[in-house]
């Protein structure tokens, strides 16, 4: 069996994401002089994340990189038995408490599965568990294992009346398809009380990315689309985002295995607990909320092309589809802001 993980990946692959995001920037000739550009790459939230500052104060770098380990350990983590999330898990059947910011979160992603009719469901833990497809022994379960876990999974067994969460028994949350999205949020908070900071492009692992500010030169932040069937060859093309805007891509070469000449991939039917399988590579979402761009796009990805205009409408969302007949469809808000780079591709309308 070959396995694969794009997140965790030989780190040059993502350092390389990292540079394209600054490749196409224009070199820092700094319009005041008092501005400097810092750049790191951390490893937070199980990917690389690469930080491009722009700032008349100190590098906050390493700081950015500590408050996305906190969101993690504290908050989403499904392992580390002190986040709130493991917390609510070991106690499904009953009522606790949660923090606002959880609580927030929680009623957005509630919002978001409803809205996708339960093609984005938080509640697939124990099903993501059993494929097991960033761990140890990834493997194809059952379908009657499948079944048999099905019947606890639905967004319709998490209640919420404010700070109060109760799961039904033997409900387990999963937040992975927003997590790296709510860290992109809890960071543009955070720099908007750092009057300091002019401008700042965040990517966690090519994946989720936002761009704060304005460079000193003006010009566009601009991120990389990967080729999701040629990951470490060029990129599929360049999409240029304002400042305050979140970019999330899901695709079916992030984590997966190969057996039998069938790609079993981590982004799931809820409905079928197997992977979706619908000609769909990956899915780049755009919008103005890090967990609204993340839950979008893996949304997105399980309902198909067709299904995923409406909700991105209703989202004010952005999207670049890219199927297997390797065709790049463009919603008409992205049409000017995308440039294809491999001429093995066809750009599209998606409406
Ligand atoms: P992303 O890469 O943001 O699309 O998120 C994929 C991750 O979300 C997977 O690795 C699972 O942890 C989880 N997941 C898989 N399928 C779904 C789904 N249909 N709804 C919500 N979360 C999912
Ligand atoms: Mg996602």
């Amino acid at each position: 069996m070959i396995k694969y993980n794009f997140n965790k990946k030989a780190a040059s692959i993502l350092t390389a994401v990292t540079i394209s995001c600054t490749v196409w920037s224009a070199a820092p000739v700094l319009a005041d002089t008092e501005v400097q550009k810092y750049t790191n790459t951390d490893f937070a939230m199980d990917t690389v994340v690469s930080e491009t500052l722009y700032t008349t104060g100190e590098d906050i770098n390493t700081e950015i990189g500590n408050k996305l380990r906190e969101i993690e350990s504290g908050l989403l983590s499904w392992t580390d038995e002190d986040s709130q999330i493991a917390k609510l898990n070991a106690s499904a059947g009953e009522t606790t408490e949660v923090s606002e910011e959880l609580a927030g979160y929680l009623a957005r992603i509630e919002q978001l599965a409803s809205d996708s009719d339960g093609a984005f469901d938080p509640t697939l833990g124990k099903v993501i568990r059993l494929w097991d497809i960033d761990g140890e022994d990834p493997h194809v379960p059952e379908t009657s294992e499948l079944d048999a876990l099905l019947k606890d999974v639905g967004y319709q067994k998490v209640t919420l009346d404010g700070n109060k969460v109760t799961l039904a028994e033997d409900t387990t949350l999963d937040l992975g398809a927003v997590g790296k999205g709510i860290g992109c949020d809890v960071i543009s908070d955070f720099l908007k009380d750092q009057k300091e900071v002019e401008g700042m492009i965040l990517n966690l692992g090519g994946s989720s990315v936002f761009a704060y500010g304005h460079k000193p030169d003006d010009s566009p932040w601009k991120v990389a689309v990967t080729d999701p069937r040629d990951t470490e060859g060029d990129y599929l093309g360049v999409i240029t985002l304002e400042g305050g805007e979140f970019l999330s891509t899901s695709g079916d070469y992030e984590k997966y295995f190969m057996e039998d000449g069938k790609r079993y991939h981590h982004i799931l039917d809820p409905k079928t607990g197997y992977p979706v399988w619908n000609g769909l590579d990956s899915v780049t979402v755009i919008c103005d909320s890090g967990l609204l761009a993340d839950g979008l796009s893996t949304a997105c990805f399980v309902l198909g092309r067709e299904d995923a205009l409406k909700l991105l409408e209703k989202y004010n969302a952005e999207a670049a589809f890219v199927d297997e007949d390797k065709n790049v469809y463009l919603t008409d808000g992205l049409k000017d802001r995308f440039e294809l780079m491999k001429n093995t591709y066809t750009v599209k309308d998606a409406e």
